[in-house]
């Protein structure tokens, strides 16, 4: 069956993220705008990841449990796992390479862990918008031992991107996609880059408020045999032959 999908999404653990994404509301969102499957992708956290599953199980989406890693060189990397306790154990090692920087939220923003039905669960006083102590040349290493799956975030964009930091993509990068932002023109970063003419790529909204949450559109529709986490990592680490060629 073909699913839509967004694989980007911020809650309001994220500093930067909205407080009224909250998982349960951005899981309502997704089912209203006709998404099938989205995932959470907080800054170098999964800590919200388990109430949005548990909303997501409610309103009929599938969440997949991510992360955005910001590496020591300050880009963003999208993590994925096929299931909660993964993405947990990953977070877990992440939140030890962090900086013990406090968060200032009346500068950054509050980190709010939420229940599925919109209660506070508590604050993350550590900032979570910090570049990490993990170097990407090792996060997909790192991550294939969490059993997920990783790519570079936004990779058209002039900050916090792999083109924005190497000029170029790096031909020793291991890793199976790049993700482009929402209005990206893949044809113009394949004729700017030469060197991404083959690298398959994932558009994603990276919503930090409800209304920047992207309806599905014909480019963002995945083919699975059943709706489940490991099936959408294994249609993304295979796409290079059967992905839509337009992306
Ligand atoms: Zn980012
Ligand atoms: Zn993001």
């Amino acid at each position: 069956m073909e699913y839509t999908y967004d694989l980007h999404l911020h809650s309001c653990l994220s500093p930067c993220g909205d407080e009224d994404m909250t998982p349960a509301n951005l899981v309502n969102m997704a089912a209203l705008l006709g998404l099938d499957i989205i995932a959470l992708t907080d800054h170098n956290t999964a800590g919200n990841c388990r109430s949005a599953m548990e909303a997501g199980e409610r309103a009929g989406v599938l969440v997949i449990p991510g992360m955005e890693l910001c590496t020591a060189e300050e880009i963003h990397v999208i993590c994925l796992f096929p299931t909660l306790e993964q993405a947990e154990a990953f977070s877990a090692e992440v939140y030890q390479n962090l900086p013990p920087i406090r968060n200032r939220p009346h500068i950054y923003g509050r980190q709010l862990r939420m229940d599925s039905a919109d209660g506070i669960l508590g604050e993350e006083p550590v900032l979570l918008v910090t570049a990490s102590g993990i170097s990407i040349d090792h996060v997909p290493q790192l991550v294939t031992r969490h059993g997920g799956l990783c790519y570079p975030a936004h990779i058209d964009r002039p900050s916090f991107s792999v083109l924005a930091n190497f000029g170029v993509y790096p031909e020793h990068l291991q890793f199976p996609m790049a993700e482009i932002s929402r209005h990206a023109n893949p044809q113009t970063l394949r004729a700017d880059h030469p060197e991404l003419a083959r690298m398959p790529f994932v558009r994603a909204s990276d919503a930090h408020r409800l209304e920047d949450m992207m309806e599905p559109e014909d480019d963002r529709v995945m083919e699975l045999p059943e709706r489940t986490a490991a099936a959408v990592l294994h249609w993304l680490q295979t796409r290079k032959s059967s992905g839509n060629p337009a992306l």
